[in-house]
Order: structure tokens, then sequence, then C-alpha cells
């Protein structure tokens, strides 16, 4: 059997380790890390993320640490609705859509690595280096860390190590350099009574005048007394690029008055995120989409291969997707050179449209689309600034160029103008085939 080692124990790499254990293999994981800490904030687990989750075997577990969504609404800076769908199974779909601390779903997905893999198989303090291939096998090499190893054989490697990936550096090392979107993110968490029925996704603001805020709960419960944890992210333009660390942490000053327009009845947003817990600044970044990901006996997974924009949790999902792949093709190819190649090409191009096509806007060009016919103003009704009909054949467009066409899409097509067109795909909408 091969010996397979896992560079990164973050979300991909220890899914990649569950999906190799249910092909029979016994994968070790190398973590630079000394011990795992739930960092991060919230994910957006879509239907075909809860589907690879439950394929593992962890839907119970999964539940119990998330939220699921039950609605999708879309609201203008002022707070006035555009457009609102159902969720997951709310809508057809054979699973549900939840919402998660990255974390947390870290945890848990550790935690059952351990379970099935035994307590050795993950090694912290392991921040891999280089390697060295031969015919028959590769030697990694660590840095020095008291208490690691300096070296460790294996018969493939899959680097897993995130968006400054080492194992990338390595073999394409003229690949390191990350896209700035000129947009800061400010991602913060609140500890604070359910809004509306629990389960709501809002996507608040116009997105040229004061930048974009998304909300959605990640936690029930988190106090013993009921309060969520609520997740929410403004996108800003134009703001200073910061340092590429996901930990960096601010105060909530900067952005706690840009939505005080927002009047919702249900949620005071500027409170929201005056009271949060913690607030974060990122960079939206990604990588440019790589030419390769397979080097011989090493491959690259997750972030380390496609870091995209963390919009619609499409970077934990993809990553969930490779994981299967390649305990598939590992499981199936006896020649694990084979085997790596078969595993980019079933995923590298699909991913690479989708690390371009979310630097889009999505469906969210339906607020840009309202805030430059209303000019920014309040509206008596929103059939006249773009009729309900469109926007729903706009939704269903971009739910089949996303690979998950809904279920109830009865739009004939070429009905209305398609916003999503070959033409426009790159700059505004998924395109991959997510299966
Ligand atoms: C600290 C952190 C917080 C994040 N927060 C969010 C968030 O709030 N929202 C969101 O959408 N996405 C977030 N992400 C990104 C998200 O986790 C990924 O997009 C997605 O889960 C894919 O995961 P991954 O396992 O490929 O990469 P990652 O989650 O980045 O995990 C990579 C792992 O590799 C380890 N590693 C790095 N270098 C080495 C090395 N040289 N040797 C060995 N191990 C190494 C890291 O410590 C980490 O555990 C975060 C990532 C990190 C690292």
């Amino acid at each position: 059997m091969l010996d397979i080692a896992i560079i990164g124990a973050g979300p991909g790499g220890l899914a990649t380790a569950l999906r190799l254990h249910q092909k029979g293999f016994r994968p070790k994981i190398y973590e630079a890390a000394p011990e795992l800490k739930p960092l991060g904030v919230g994910v957006d687990i879509k239907v075909y993320g809860t589907r690879e989750i439950t394929e593992m075997g962890l839907l119970d577990e999964f539940r119990k640490i998330s939220v699921e969504a039950k609605d999708s609404i879309f609201y203008t800076g002022h707070g006035q609705e555009i457009f609102a769908e159902r969720c997951g199974k709310h809508i057809g779909y054979d699973h549900e859509q939840r919402f998660v601390h990255r974390g947390t779903l870290q945890f848990m997905l550790r935690d059952a690595v351990i379970a099935r893999l035994g307590p050795n198989c993950i090694t912290y303090g392991a921040r891999f280096k280089h390697a060295d291939q031969g015919e028959t096998g590769v030697t990694i090499h660590f840095e020095p860390h008291e208490g690691a190893p300096q070296a460790a054989r294996a018969d493939v490697v899959i680097g897993v190590d995130g968006v400054h990936s080492a194992v990338r550096k390595q073999f394409l090392p003229d690949a390191m350099r990350t896209h700035y979107s000129g947009i800061a993110m400010y991602r913060g968490v609140t500890v604070m009574p359910p809004y509306g029925n629990g389960g709501m996704i809002l996507h608040i603001g116009d997105p040229l005048r004061q930048g974009s805020l998304i909300v959605y709960p990640i936690a029930d419960n988190i106090d013993g007394k009921g309060s969520q944890l609520v997740n929410w992210v403004c996108e800003q333009s134009g703001k200073p690029k910061g340092i590429e660390d996901w930990n960096v942490r601010i105060q909530p000053d900067d952005i706690a008055h840009v939505f005080d327009e927002v009047k919702l009845d249900f949620l005071d947003v500027s409170k929201m995120i005056q009271e949060a817990r913690e607030v974060y600044i990122y960079p939206l970044i990604d990588i440019d989409p790589l030419e390769r990901w397979s080097f011989g006996r090493v491959t690259l997974l997750g972030d380390a291969a496609h870091a995209m924009y963390p919009r619609g949790g499409n970077g934990v999902c993809q990553a969930l997707v490779d994981a299967r792949v390649i305990a598939e093709k590992l499981s199936e190819i006896a020649d694990p050179v084979a085997a790596l190649e078969a595993y980019e090409q079933a995923r590298r191009e699909s991913v690479n449209r989708l690390v371009i096509a979310n630097r889009g806007e999505g469906p969210e060009v339906v607020r840009r689309l309202v805030e430059e016919k209303s000019g920014g103003k309040p509206f008596r009704h929103i059939d006249e600034m773009i009729p309900r009909q469109e926007v729903e054949a706009l939704f269903m467009e971009y739910h089949r160029m996303a690979g998950m066409k809904r279920p109830d899409d009865q739009v004939t097509a070429g009905a209305f103008k398609p916003v999503f067109t070959e033409e426009t795909m790159r700059k505004t909408a998924f395109a991959t085939d997510i299966r």
C-alpha cells in the first residue's frame, strides 16, 4: 500500500486524509503549527460541500456544529429587499446548505481523522521545507523544530499547505505572487440573539457606494442562553491591502457607521458590527490559475493549488471535492505518478475557471444593477427597478453556471437577456462543473 504524506492539517488536508482512509490508505499528516487553534470566522458550505461531508460519514456531527441556511436575501443600501430565495433542501436540493465556523469545522475533521487513523497520524511542528524525489519515493525535509522530525519518507506527497504553500514554492517558484483585488475584507463575529428565522444569509448594501456586507449565523446557542454566533464580512474597495495573514485583528470603528442607512426591522446592522467579539482585516486575494499541480510524486490540493477569493464558501467546498477525487484516483490507478496526473486532469481546469469567475460579482450583480437604476435612492417598488421574472432568470442562470441547477428551474433558456453570457462570465459569474 502507498505511503501518503499530506502537508497541512487545514480543512483540505484533513478531508484528504479521511477520503484516503475510506479507500483503504493510512496517510500521515505533517502540520507546521505546534497545535491546531480554531482560527478564522465563518464559511458557507454549499449543497455540494454538505454532500461531501455526508459521504465522509460526518453529517450528524456537522449538523451539531453548524446552522442550516434557510433563506438568502438581497437588500439595497437602504435596506429595501431586492430578492429572496430559499436555500438547500428548502428549495429542493438533495442536501442542506449550512454555515459553520472554519475552526469548528477543522476541529470536527481533525477529531474524525484521529478516531479513524489514530492519534499519531498527525505530526505537529513539522513545517515542510523541500522534497527530494527519486524513482521509488520522496524524502520530505522539514524546518528544524524541537520535537519534530527532520525528514520523512513517502511514496506520494500532497501539498495542502494553503495560499502561501511551501510545496508550490519549490515546484512553481514563479507562482507565489498573490493577486490583490483592491478590496479589503473586514471579517467579524458577534454574539447576539438570532435574527429573522435564525437561518438567513443577508446580502446588504450598495456595492458602489457603501461596499458589500454579507451576514449569516454560524453557531446556535453559543452562550447557553440561545444566542447565535453571527458572522459578517464587509468588503470595501480602495482600502489598504493589509497583511496577507488571516489573523490580523482590528477594531470595528472603521466600518461601524458605513451601514447606518440600512434599516431592517429585524436587525440593527451598525450595532451588530460595533458589538463584534472579534474583527479581522484581510485583503481579498487569490492566486492566478496554475498551469500545473502535479510534479511526479508530488501534487497540490486545496488553497495551495487554487486559492480563490473567499466568497460563497467555494474555497473550502472545492478542497473537499479535491479530497474525494485524489482518493479515487490513487485507489483506481496503480502508478502513483499517473494517479496524480489523473487527479489534476479531473480537477484543474474547472477549478481554474472558478478562480477567475470568483473575481467577478456572482449573484451580487443584482445589487449593483438595482443601485445603478435607482441612483442609490429608495424606490417605491422593486418591480419598477427590475422585474421579478428577470431577477429569477438571473438567479436560475447563476445556479446553472455554478453547476448547481436549481431544482425548480423552469425558466426557458433564452427567455431573458442573459446576464452571465460567455463574454461576461469571466467577470461576473461562477462557471464550473461541481462533480
Ligand atoms: C488561519 C486561517 C484562517 C482562515 N479563515 C478563513 C475564513 O474565515 N473564511 C474563509 O472562507 N476561509 C478562511 N481560510 C481559508 C480556508 O481555510 C481555505 O480556503 C479552505 O479551507 C481550504 O483549506 P486548505 O486546507 O487548503 O488551506 P488552509 O485552511 O489554509 O490550511 C493550510 C494548512 O497548512 C498549514 N501549513 C502552512 N504551511 C505549511 C508548511 N510549510 N508545512 C506544513 N504545514 C503548513 C497551515 O498551518 C494550515 O493548517 C483560513 C485559512 C487559515 C490558514
